[in-house]
């Protein structure tokens, strides 16, 4: 029943049905069950038309009194309505014919947005929903809410605005409900406070409250968190247990123990536990999966050598891969600098020539090379390793969510070490990593001193200008980052050309000035890099591609202008390239004179935050939460149509016990596995969880 079409639906039929599925990609009557409303009206988000203020977003209602025409040079439709306090209009200057014809008078209409004064109080393109007099009636006397669904243009001109889905939902609920199977017992439901699925269906339709509203999402959340926690487990006991390693994986640790000696430092605790855990995975007879998540700055690269020389000292090739060149060429030099002779390392790069690429591949077939470093072309092109035992990847949010799907399939039978210094709030990681293992690295090496960071308007860049030639002449470094390349016209905006030209020939022309930017050749980057690390360059004025992994500890110096066009993880990660030395660092946050609030909140929030876990909570917060009370929130990275990962964190706790217990009783993962990958219906127990949207967050 559930899985019938719509069209069979009363009141829908073949056309509705499919401008429906073109518009909303519902196709069948579950889709239509599981169509959450975008927000609720409740009785106390009504105003009096003559209480609101100007710069105020209200929902009013009154009943259309007219809707004309107006204006000389660019036509509009203002539709004034009457709430028996006072009148105001809403104004459109699109589709005036149509949205004429259906702002009949005497229709009871809500009208949502911001109130301006205009000759009269109007709202400009308001949101509008038409409700019946009686629900109307029946909300204000019961304090009923009143669901309000996502349209679009084509759908009301069907008749598919809320009204139109309130009625057909109604009466699909009233016919089909029964149909709805619910995949937790209730002795679960009683231990979670969770309502019943049919319940929660009807409620998150036609709430009694806004409370019951929530309920009825936390319900329809707990299923996705609960199927997603599911599959996670299924295939992470699956990895464990499918892919057996006959050998045993023993490993000759002395190349790890004499590059651990050769340290100028010594490793911090956490860096020494990472590498612990790092080292049992190894020995494991099942493959690694973990992620190494630990601030800008901590030490990963250290940890991961070390996890390159276990795997070499099991006698096995290792790929490392890193999401730029420039970054690349780096670790490369690390390498170099750490590595005991006797292991063959190389370098594989975009500038190489054919007959140099074909020679490194042939050394990496024939197992001549043990340590391969280079871009995600390590893994698209035609690489074909001897014997891979260990992928490598840092920066890992740097590549894409497939490029991510693709590597992790290359390394099913293969140990996996992703590392990322953009920490993941717990909830988050928690879902999309869910069948990682993971090792955090909290502490900073002992010698680091705390970034101060500060923020001017583009007004005051002087002061910033005379601090940086005090820190250059006591022999630091700099970075001026920019958001741009070349100058444009579309943006008024600086660009690292036009300040790279300005700081070399104005304001420094006694100091080194250098300019990377992503449009030079390998080649090019790859000299510019070398100097500033080399201290032969004082400032170095610069794109993005500085974002990731550069470590040159004597840079202490960060600029950061147009600071307002860049997010918060990004600002940090930015900061991230100072603070990596002994030396006191700062970074100077520059801001358009006329930013948005918005964005000063975020650079405030730079200022005030040095830790990266408290930053990506607040990113989350600040991108995924709704602004209109009762609506819902919509998720990070999500797929989600209920779950809320960032105030969800409890459930997403559950939902993961609870799988867990489950999967751990399961004997024939295998079956269970195959059976999850044909057909998500298939196994009872998802009978009934809505797996379709959830699935795209995994692929
Ligand atoms: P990230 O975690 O951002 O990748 P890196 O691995 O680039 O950080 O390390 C940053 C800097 O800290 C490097 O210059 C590295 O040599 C240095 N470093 C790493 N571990 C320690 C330590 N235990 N003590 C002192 N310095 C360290
Ligand atoms: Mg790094």
């Amino acid at each position: 029943m559930l899985e019938k079409e719509i069209h069979f639906i009363k009141g829908i039929g073949p056309k509705k049905a499919e401008v429906i599925k073109n518009e909303l990609g519902i196709e069948t009557v579950e889709d239509l069950l599981y169509f959450g409303p975008r927000k609720y009206l409740d009785r106390s988000a009504f105003k009096a038309i003559k209480d609101t203020f100007a710069n105020e977003t209200v929902t009013v209602g009154g009943n259309v009194v007219d809707a004309v025409i107006n204006g000389r040079n660019r036509k509009y439709l203002e539709v004034i309505i009457d709430d028996g306090t006072d009148t105001i209009s809403g104004i459109f200057f699109n589709s005036l014919n149509y949205f004429k014809k259906i702002f009949t008078p005497g229709e009871f209409v809500l009208f949502s947005g911001n109130v301006e004064f205009y000759r009269q109080k109007q709202i400009v393109h308001p949101d509008f929903d038409f409700i019946d007099e009686d629900s109307r009636i029946k909300s204000i006397n019961t304090g009923r809410v009143i669901p309000l669904y996502r349209s679009t243009e084509k759908l009301k001109k069907l008749g598919l605005d809320s009204r139109g889905f309130r009625r057909i939902i109604r009466s699909l609920i009233d016919s089909c409900i029964e149909f709805v199977n619910d995949p937790l017992n209730k002795s679960v439901l009683k231990k979670l406070s969770l309502m019943s699925l049919k319940e929660a269906i009807f409620s998150i339709h036609f709430p009694e409250s806004l409370e019951a509203a929530e309920s009825a999402r936390r319900r329809l959340s707990f299923n996705e968190l609960f199927f997603l926690q599911y599959y996670l487990a299924v295939s992470k006991k699956y990895t464990m247990e499918e892919n057996l390693f006959s050998d045993e994986r023993s490993i000759n640790d002395t190349y790890y123990k004499d590059f651990i000696k050769s340290l100028p430092f010594d490793l911090t605790g956490d860096q020494q536990n990472a590498i612990t855990e790092i080292e049992t995975d190894l020995k494991n007879p099942f493959p690694m999966n973990r992620l190494l998540q630990g601030d800008v700055g901590s030490g990963k690269t250290l940890v991961s050598i070390a996890a390159s020389l276990l795997a070499y000292g099991r006698g096995d090739q290792v790929a490392f891969m890193a999401p730029t060149e420039v970054l690349a060429v780096q670790h490369y030099d690390t390498l170099s600098q750490f590595i005991p002779s006797g292991i063959n390392f190389a370098l594989l790069k975009g500038n190489l020539s054919a007959k140099e690429k074909n020679a490194i591949y042939k050394d990496i077939s024939e197992g001549n090379t043990d340590i391969i470093i280079g871009t995600h072309a390590l893994i698209q092109e035609k690489v074909i390793f001897k014997k891979l035992g260990l992928i490598i990847i840092d920066e890992q949010h740097k590549f894409g969510v497939n490029q991510r799907a693709k590597l992790r399939e290359k390394g099913k039978c293969t140990d996996l070490l992703i590392m990322t210094a953009t920490p993941i709030p717990r909830s988050l990681s928690m879902t999309i990593y869910g069948d990682l293992d993971v090792s955090y690295i909290k502490e900073k090496p002992a010698d680091r001193l705390p970034i101060t960071t500060m923020s001017f308007p583009e007004s005051k860049i002087r002061s910033v200008y005379n601090s940086i030639k005090k820190y250059i002449s006591q022999g630091r470094q700099v970075y001026v980052v920019l958001p741009l390349i070349q100058e444009s016209e579309k943006v008024d905006l600086k660009s690292a050309v036009q300040e790279y030209e300005k700081l070399k020939n104005d304001v420094f022309p006694e100091r080194i000035v250098e300019l990377l930017h992503g449009k030079m050749s390998s080649e090019e980057k790859e000299t510019v890099m070398q100097k500033f690390k080399q201290g032969d360059t004082d400032i170095l004025v610069s794109t993005t591609v500085i974002e990731v992994g550069v470590d040159v500890p004597n840079a202490t110096i960060m600029v950061i202008e147009h600071a307002e066009r860049f997010g918060l993880a990004q600002l940090h990660q930015l900061r991230g390239r100072v603070g990596r030395g002994k030396h006191q660092s700062f970074c100077a946050l520059i801001y358009a004179d006329n930013v948005s609030n918005e964005s000063l909140e975020r650079i405030n929030t730079i200022v005030s935050l040095n830790d990266g876990f408290q930053i990506s909570e607040q990113d989350l917060r600040q991108r995924g939460a709704g602004n209109i009370i009762g609506s819902r929130q919509h998720g990070y990275a999500s797929g989600f149509e209920f779950a809320d990962i960032v105030s969800d964190i409890d459930l997403i706790i559950e939902a993961k016990k609870e799988a867990e217990e489950i999967v751990s009783g399961i004997d024939n993962v295998h079956q269970k596995f195959d059976d999850l990958q044909k057909d998500l219906r298939l196994s009872p127990l998802l009978n009934g969880i809505r797996t379709k949207r959830v699935l795209s967050i995994l692929s």
